[in-house]
């Protein structure tokens, strides 16, 4: 190559550099400064590394009866006038990050140790985007498919050592003071008195929320943070009719902890009687609230149950997690349309489960007769298409059959009695037999007491790769996964997160998005979100 490039005549070498500098200098007088950004938008997949971008696309290109319109996905429309980069996710001193110090590197340009909300590895508060967009005069907005309490949205507003301590958390975000929250997690919110049926707090809010959900309460003090947030001026609205009439200061709580999952939410958006907001809703609502501030506003939207799904295996919830993220991304597109004061990143926190279809040695096609004459005898099984369909057909989550199957009495949690469910409800269908398996159980290896998930002494009995997989409660959704794998021509890794670096795709602000369609870390993606949030003449 050396030898190559000095056998290069001079003058074509300065005049390549030559047309370099003019480029360059049109360029540069062609792209609005960096002062008429006005608004950031960020959007992150919980758990959408490469692989389950891929799942959405694939579904889009291949499955032969496929139900997005052109077999095109929001981020096909997304690349299209964008850029696209990649970067990686670990946290400070370890390989794996968890989705607390993802957010918080993603939020503030910082280093943070996994597990953490919003501490620099110091321990100390690390400045979020949303106090940064606060201080510039920006009006700020967190949406979130999960609960507003939950890693990803409290890291971008709450400063807390670890991200289970989401009692705290309600607090921390009236602190932070954002214009708009968006999500579930009201029983964080209410005294530990809205738990009894009796109070007069429970009997209120069940009024307040027109019966929408069940109340109760995650903490264990008499704290009302609602009554706080209402004096701090949030208008508070529980259901999707009541999040339409919304305009100015909006805490919005729409389920008592996590919202509704993916398959659920797809079929809700066909009803339009359904009493909680979908996520595109609810993203299209805080963007007509935030855009009314004249200097511009933050907003974080998450799409937070992919890895919820990715966490259990359950692909055909997944394909409904990701087909939920693309119609909240198409109604951002929409919102955005052309404009360029507006900087629009899409990323993820990290992948999840490690995912992929891949090709077996089970039901290998029989040879066929080509159109040539000659016959083709393929040497493995590299899935058929018609697999998509069927992974979008499932009717109901792993975990919403479990949690079903659980409430039947004891004697008749039988493994026929789970076959038949796991078959009324997927398309993969098991045996008795096959059943039994998912129901046996062996003592815990990694037992601690004091853990919040390996706690259990006897779990479900996993094949292998048991250290990967620490939800015990949810293991026989696991155990499920891998059973249907070779049907669905599926691999899962691990129940936990990958390092795989994720995609970043950058829209819209013009020269704002060149420096993404690089290789980065999520502390970079943090750092020049902000360096373009930032007004001219502000500090840092
Ligand atoms: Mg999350
Ligand atoms: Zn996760």
């Amino acid at each position: 190559m050396k030898s190559k490039s000095s056998a290069l005549p001079k003058a074509f070498v300065f005049g390549i550099a030559g047309l370099l500098l003019t480029g360059c200098s049109t360029l540069v007088e062609k792209t609005p400064a960096r002062s008429e950004i006005k608004n950031v938008i960020m959007i992150i997949g919980d758990g959408m590394g490469p692989q389950q971008v891929g799942l959405l696309l694939s579904y889009a290109r291949q499955a032969p009866h496929g139900v997005l319109k052109n077999r095109k996905t929001a981020l096909d429309r997304l690349a299209e006038s964008g850029r696209i980069g990649i970067s990686l996710t670990y946290p400070d001193g370890a390989l794996v990050t968890d989705s607390a110090a993802s957010a918080t590197q993603l939020a503030s340009g910082k280093f943070a140790k996994a597990e953490m909300v919003g501490l620099d590895t110091d321990g100390h508060p690390a400045e979020n985007v949303i106090e940064k967009a606060r201080r510039w005069g920006k009006a700020t907005g967190l949406v979130s498919d999960t609960r507003i309490t939950h890693a990803t949205p409290a890291a971008f507003a709450a400063h807390e050592t670890h991200r289970s301590h989401e009692t705290n958390i309600p607090e921390d975000l009236l602190a932070a003071n954002a214009d708009v929250m968006l999500s579930g997690g009201l029983d964080y919110w209410l005294p530990q008195a809205a738990a009894e049926k009796n109070s007069p707090i429970h009997q209120e809010m069940e009024a307040s929320i027109e019966h929408a959900f069940r109340i109760d309460s995650a903490r264990k003090d008499g704290k009302n943070l609602l009554d706080a947030a209402r004096k701090q001026g949030y208008r508070l609205v529980f259901n999707a009719r009541q999040l339409r009439q919304a305009s100015g200061k909006t805490l919005g709580l729409f389920a008592g902890s996590g919202m509704s999952n993916g398959i659920v939410e797809n079929r809700n958006r066909l009803d339009a009687g359904h009493a909680e907001p979908t996520l595109a809703e609810m993203s299209d609502q805080a963007l007509k609230i935030l855009e009314r501030n004249e200097r511009g506003f933050f907003l974080m939207i998450e799409a937070g149950q992919i890895d919820w799904a990715a966490h259990r295996n359950d692909t055909g919830l997944l394909l409904h997690e990701m087909l939920r993220f693309d119609a909240m991304l198409h109604k951002v597109l929409d919102w955005m349309g052309e404009r360029e004061d507006t900087l629009l990143i899409v990323t993820a926190d990290h992948e999840t489960g490690g995912f992929g279809f891949s090709y077996s040695g089970k039901n290998i096609p029989a040879p066929e007769t080509l159109a040539s004459g000659h016959v083709f005898k393929p040497n493995f099984n590299f899935g058929n298409p018609e697999i998509l369909d069927k992974l979008y057909a499932q009717k109901l989550s792993y975990h919403a059959i479990f949690a079903e199957f659980d409430t039947l009495p004891s004697n008749r949690r039988t493994a026929a009695a789970l076959a038949e469910r796991i078959n009324r409800h997927t398309e993969f269908e098991i045996g008795t037999h096959e059943a039994e398996r998912i129901l046996a159980t062996e003592a815990n290896a990694d037992y601690r007491p004091d853990h919040p998930s390996l706690n259990e002494k006897t779990v479900p009995k996993l094949a292998a790769k048991t250290a990967f997989f620490v939800y015990k409660k949810d293991n026989r959704e696991n155990l499920l996964a891998e059973l249907v794998g070779a049907r669905q021509q599926v691999v899962w890794a691990s129940g936990t997160h990958t390092s795989t670096p994720v995609f970043v795709f950058a829209k819209g602000a013009g020269q704002a998005v060149e420096p993404f369609a690089n290789i980065l870390h999520h502390t970079d993606v943090g750092r020049l979100m902000i360096e373009a949030l930032r007004p001219k003449d502000a500090a840092d």
